[in-house]
């Protein structure tokens, strides 16, 4: 007898997950509760949605933190060749960039979606727009269908629950699957932003460099402890020795804070103290910084302060550098005494904040936590709690960073859940 499959939310996950099922040859009803599918693909990677890494499983699985262990068999079946595959059967070509990210040729987020849902489509899944699920309903711990807002009852023999997380509410996710799974007795690891903006203590100072952005610096992030004693903090997965960081109004962004940004949210909800140390000229040694001054400061003696460092930062951050030393902006440099050098030199190799915290869940680009992994198969991805009932996507307790692995994880849920769902698995 064919399955009747209800996949909720016409994600990344959701589209795929449709897709399999459907041409496996089940009945296929994907519900979106926005009037159109995958409005976070179309946002995603700058609107060229990043769709997978280059990245070895191994260093792949990484990304994920310790959680990352969940997707291995997962990836052992569907992983990055296999949805390549997929995407070009439905005409998206596909390149590498820097970072070993894998992004559509054309460029265009849209070229993704709509492959996803001709894929979808074509094996005959029907897609109901503006339709938003409140429930799933079950008898004895098993699968019956869902109930929408309007009290419609949708008869289902499997439902993929593939709704997303918290972040970036208008595209549509706003955490609805981690409602309806807690309903359903599945428990829930505690929401926190990923990929977010981190918050300082120092916001004066960040006011002032608002909208500068720094390329080729170093960020280390630093846990201090009751008794003042410093530690890297531990990120476990590869971060990139330089790169590009943002100050804004209330902190820091940019590729290299968002990259740590999983770890230094869960340091803090620890109540550890974070410290970010930026060290803005990697490529020199304190003493160099230091020798390279002090030859500078002879050869100009007559040059401002924070004129001369305008050859080495950009002006509005020099400005701040000769603020924070205790320098006078009009000093002249041959006024400057040896250990005021060393306080410039000595911030440049380690320009130090205090994090305070982050932007809230929906800045983020993903959402940490949601529906514990251990009461999910790793294999089918279906529910250990209610027979018929997958979970797939960000809804589970999945966040990397960015490159590309959050969709892919997306992409590997959803397919295989579409697969077994089917019944024909
Ligand atoms: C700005 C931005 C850029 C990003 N760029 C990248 C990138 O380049 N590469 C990468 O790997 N990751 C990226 N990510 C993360 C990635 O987009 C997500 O991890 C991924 O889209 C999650 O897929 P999903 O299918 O689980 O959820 P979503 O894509 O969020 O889809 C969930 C769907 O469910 C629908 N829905 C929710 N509740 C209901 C309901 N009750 N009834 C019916 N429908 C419902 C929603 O409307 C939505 O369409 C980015 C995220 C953001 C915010």
């Amino acid at each position: 007898m064919t399955r009747r499959v209800v996949v909720v939310g016409a994600g990344a996950a959701g589209l795929i997950a449709a897709g399999r099922a459907a041409e496996l040859g089940a009945e296929v009803l994907l519900l979106e509760k926005m009037e159109e599918a995958g409005k976070k693909i179309l946002v995603s990677g700058k609107s060229r949605c990043n769709v997978t890494n280059t990245a070895p499983l191994e260093t792949f699985l990484s990304y994920f933190g310790r959680n990352g262990l969940f997707l291995r068999n997962a990836f052992h079946r569907f992983f990055r060749e296999e949805l390549l595959d997929l995407l070009e059967r439905f005409g998206v070509e596909t390149q590498a960039e820097r970072g070993g990210r894998i992004f559509p040729t054309s460029g265009n987020a849209q070229d993704v979606r709509d492959a996803l849902l001709r894929y979808a489509e074509q094996h005959g899944a029907t897609v109901r727009y503006l339709t938003e699920v409140r429930k799933v309903v079950t008898r004895a711990d098993r699968v019956k269908g869902v109930s929408l807002w309007n009290g419609e009852l949708v008869p289902a023999d499997a439902v993929i629950l593939a709704t997303g997380g918290v972040s970036w509410p208008a595209t549509g996710s706003t955490g609805d699957g981690y409602v309806i799974a807690q309903e359903l007795g599945h428990t829930l690891q505690p929401l926190h932003p990923g990929l977010v903006p981190l918050t300082v203590v120092e916001r004066a100072t960040a006011k002032a460099l608002q909208g500068l952005s720094l390329r080729n610096v170093q960020c280390t992030f630093l846990t201090r402890d009751t008794r003042e004693r410093e530690r890297p903090l531990r990120i476990p997965y590869p971060m990139p020795d330089t790169g590009e960081m943002l100050f804004t109004h209330f902190g820091v962004s940019g590729p290299l804070i968002l990259t740590a940004s999983i770890a230094v949210v869960k340091a803090i909800r620890d109540g550890k103290v974070v410290i970010l140390s930026i060290d803005l000229k990697p490529g020199m040694g304190e003493r160099e910084v230091e020798s390279r001054l002090q030859r500078e400061f002879e050869e100009h003696p007559h040059q401002q302060v924070s004129t001369l460092l305008r050859g080495w930062v950009p002006s509005t951050l020099a400005d701040v550098l000769a603020r924070l030393s205790g320098i006078e902006e009009e000093r002249h440099v041959h006024r400057i005494r040896a250990e005021e050098r060393t306080t410039i030199a000595a911030l440049i190799k380690d320009f130090r904040w205090t994090i305070s915290g982050s932007l809230p869940l929906a800045a983020g680009m993903v959402t940490g936590g949601g529906v514990a992994l251990d009461e999910v198969d790793p294999v089918k991805f279906e529910s250990k709690k209610v027979s018929g009932l997958y979970l797939v996507g960000e809804v589970l307790d999945l966040a990397a960073d960015t490159g590309g692995f959050n969709l892919q994880a997306a992409f590997s849920t959803g397919y295989l859940a579409g697969e077994d769902a089917s019944g024909s698995g």
